[in-house]
């Protein structure tokens, strides 16, 4: 297993206009890229911090991902992305490891990434993803 990186910190937020002006005005980040990503019911934008980026997300579904964590837990950390050169090599190993996967094969994510994420009953309630950059 080799983990280059923290590649992007996952935050869920009720309203990306307002996360975002504070993320801008307040913490003087810059936000580059909005995108939606129709898969996960989720709208992104996405803000670098040295190599690691914060992602701000939305829900677009009250019933998608983001829309449920929000009921349950309310706003806040969502997921932890680690960058991995060899994301099938890293998916295989953990999987051998007797760790429960979400995502047993790559899937795309925000940014064109190749992503899977681990489940977090078996990662101590922390939702991990491993992000490849497509090449
Ligand atoms: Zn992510």
């Amino acid at each position: 297993m080799l983990i280059t990186h923290i590649e992007h910190i996952g935050i869920a937020v009720k309203d990306l206009d307002s996360a975002i002006t504070y993320y801008e005005n307040v913490l003087g980040l810059k936000c580059y890229a909005i995108e939606e990503v129709a898969d996960q019911k989720v709208k992104t934008a996405f803000f670098k911090v040295g190599d690691t980026k914060i992602e701000l997300l939305e829900s677009t579904d009250p019933e998608g991902p983001i829309g449920k964590f929000i009921e349950k837990k309310g706003e806040g950390i969502h997921h932890i992305a680690f960058n991995v050169p060899e994301l099938e090599e890293a998916i295989k190993e953990v999987d051998e490891s007797g760790i429960q996967l979400i995502d047993k094969k790559p899937r795309k994510g925000a940014e064109g990434m190749n992503i899977a994420f681990l489940h977090p009953k078996s990662t101590f309630g922390v939702l991990t993803e491993f992000c490849e950059k497509a090449d």
